[in-house]
């Protein structure tokens, strides 16, 4: 068979040259020549060039976990192109960050995940930055704009940490960071305009693009479907896959994207945007006296308070925006306590299991129906993994939903998107659009080897994986680890993946039940197949995580660098090295929040 990229006559070379070597030669090959091909893309141009490409232009780095920051970085930077400026734009994990000594203008749009961790995108970058190799940095201007979750104790730490250590380094900081909470727009909107006028006033237009200047993803065609303009998917399936007595509920969905031309990759996920349960928006008029029939004009949209709660506001989720609004009506000291700045990790464990409807309560206040809704914050898509390869079914898409439902002071709590979605019915349309997940694809090589590790409902991308291996025939094995609470009740889509090891698509199965004997998570079973995880690895394998990011992606990190110091015969320095490289190479990817 040729080598495709290659014209007929070198491809007949190169196959001769390669049939007279051996296994051992050929992985040295391989490893040899990304090495080359990596060096080639990154290497630098000459100094005198870089600086002056460095002057004309603006550089916006972003680092990214579930695509928020780079849809912002982009659109930044479509802006500025739009107005004339220079501009590239550039992920953190592929940024060369040697030239950053010669950067004149520098935007970063960054995320902050679980205990105030940088994106995994943005590890390296944030490393570099933080570490003693940084240079000064007398001469460049910047711009952070963090991204974050003000539940969370570590509200947008990795923006604020990049935003000082530039500052240190010598950068002379242009507005002040931007400090976006989980409705992004509220604050990047605004933040984003104040940015591009700043790079308008320190860069001079490019009368013709440069040379120098990535060019731009075109923006999405009229018509195509986004966040804001969502597709309006048919229902086809909704079917419990975890026994009756399972004390979870966990939910196949199957959505049609028939008429819709949208496209998905395995790895990607579905953005899906929820109504409100109507118990709970009945809850919250209750709570706060008001009439869901009075109209609420509110930036420059009016609707029926009932609307505005049902379509257009956050129920299931609280921040501290609204309890401090809340709190100066409740006049509680309580509150105003609660609210200190040196209280942030109290306040983290109050919003995390409280919703509006447990603050309205519990200090009761007097709300109009427009503060109300201007306090709320705007009802955010949930994004969720998808199921399945195009595949294996054509114009549908599929996905794996744990439905959130817990009782907490005194009542019924739910998510919003998963229930929405769990009692959706056969007339139901789902609004959804779909987000590119580039940093979670399989290898483009489908004789590489994939090791899958997904408990829960992470293991929902490794569905579409295995669906699209199926697909094109790819020769090389998959490994799946899976782990749930109980083999009987919980073992997610048993019949497809033995169906599978029978049909030769999965290679091998491992799985872990954490509530009957004998007990054991996923990074258990790591361990425990150690030997030949490190074979596989140390063959190409393409590792994948999936699931819980807070404390599962955190133990199968730890259980991976005890495989790597026991069967790699190296120390955790090292171990912990030889991680990052697999991240570097594209080949261990994480799905993970
Ligand atoms: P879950 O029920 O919370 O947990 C699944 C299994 O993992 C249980 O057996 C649980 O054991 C075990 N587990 C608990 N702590 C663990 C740890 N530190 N290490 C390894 N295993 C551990 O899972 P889920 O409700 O399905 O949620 C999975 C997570 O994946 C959620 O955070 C979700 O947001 C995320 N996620 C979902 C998708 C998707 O598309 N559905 C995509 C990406 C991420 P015990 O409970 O018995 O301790």
């Amino acid at each position: 068979m040729p080598i495709a990229p290659l014209p007929e006559a070198m491809s007949a070379e190169a196959l001769r040259l390669l049939d007279a070597l051996d296994a051992a030669a050929l992985w040295w090959l391989s490893g040899y020549a990304a090495a080359l091909a990596r060096s080639r893309a990154t290497r630098a141009p000459s100094a005198p060039a870089r600086d002056a490409a460095a002057r004309e232009r603006l550089t916006v780095v972003y680092g990214s976990q579930t695509g928020n920051a780079q849809r912002l970085a982009e659109r930044l930077a479509r802006d500025a192109e739009a107005d004339g400026l220079g501009v590239r734009v550039v992920r953190a994990s592929a940024y060369p960050t040697r030239e950053l000594a010669v950067e004149r203008l520098l935007v970063v749009v960054i995320s902050t995940h679980g205990d105030g961790d940088p994106p995994d995108d943005a590890r390296a970058f944030v490393d570099f930055l933080c570490g003693k190799r940084a240079p000064q940095l007398p001469a460049l201007r910047y711009a952070v704009l963090a991204l974050g979750d003000s539940s969370y104790p570590q509200f947008c730490a990795t923006g604020r940490r990049v935003d000082a250590r530039l500052a240190e380094l010598g950068a002379t900081r242009l507005i002040d960071t931007g400090e976006a909470d989980v409705d992004v727009e509220a604050v990047a909107a605004p933040w984003l305009a104040r940015a591009l006028g700043c790079a308008r006033e320190a860069l001079e237009p490019a009368p013709a693009r440069s040379a120098t200047v990535t060019p731009l993803r075109a923006p999405p065609a009229a018509g195509e479907w986004t966040r804001e303009q969502p597709f309006a998917a048919a229902l086809l399936a909704n079917q419990r896959i975890v026994a009756r007595d399972s004390a979870r509920d966990i939910r196949h969905l199957e959505l049609s994207l028939a008429g819709s031309g949208l496209a998905y990759e395995p790895g990607d996920a579905l953005g899906v945007w929820a109504v409100n349960p109507p118990a709970l928006v009945a809850a919250v008029l209750e709570a706060s006296g008001l009439d869901g029939d009075t109209p609420v004009c509110h930036a420059g949209r009016s609707l029926d308070l009932r609307d505005w709660l049902a379509r257009e506001r956050e129920l299931t989720r609280l921040a501290r925006p609204f309890v401090a609004a809340h709190a100066t009506r409740a006049r509680s000291d309580d509150l105003d306590r609660l609210l200190a700045p040196e209280r942030r990790d109290t306040l983290g464990a109050f919003l995390a299991g409280r919703q509006p409807i447990d603050l309205l309560r519990e200090y009761p206040a007097a709300w109009t129906a427009g503060d109300l809704v201007a306090a709320l914050r705007p009802l955010a898509p949930r994004s969720y993994s998808i199921a399945s390869s195009r595949k294996a079914v054509g114009d549908e898409v599929h996905l794996t939903v744990g439905v959130v439902a817990y009782e907490a002071f005194g009542s019924l709590h739910v998510g919003a998107a998963s229930q929405f979605l769990a009692h959706a019915d056969d007339d139901q349309r789902v609004p959804v659009y779909v987000e590119a997940n580039e940093r979670f694809r399989l290898p483009s090589d489908p004789t590489r080897d994939i090791i899958m590790i997904g408990p829960g409902t992470g293991i929902a991308p490794f569905r579409g994986f295995v669906q699209e291996r199926r697909e094109i025939g790819a020769r090389g094995r998959n490994w799946l680890l899976f782990g749930n609470r109980r083999f009987r009740s919980e073992f997610l889509y048993q019949a497809e993946w033995q169906a599978a090891l029978r049909d030769g698509c999965l290679h091998r199965l491992d799985l872990a039940w954490s509530r009957e004997a004998p007990r054991g998570y996923v990074q258990d079973r790591v361990r425990e197949r150690g030997r030949d995880l490190y074979a596989w690895l140390d063959d190409g394998a393409h590792l994948y995580v999936c699931g819980d990011a807070t404390r599962m992606a955190k133990d199968v990190h730890a259980a991976l660098l005890d495989v790597f110091v026991e069967h790699g015969g190296v120390d955790r320095e090292r171990a912990e090295e030889r991680l990052s490289q697999l991240v570097e190479e594209g080949r261990y990817a994480r799905d993970v929040y």
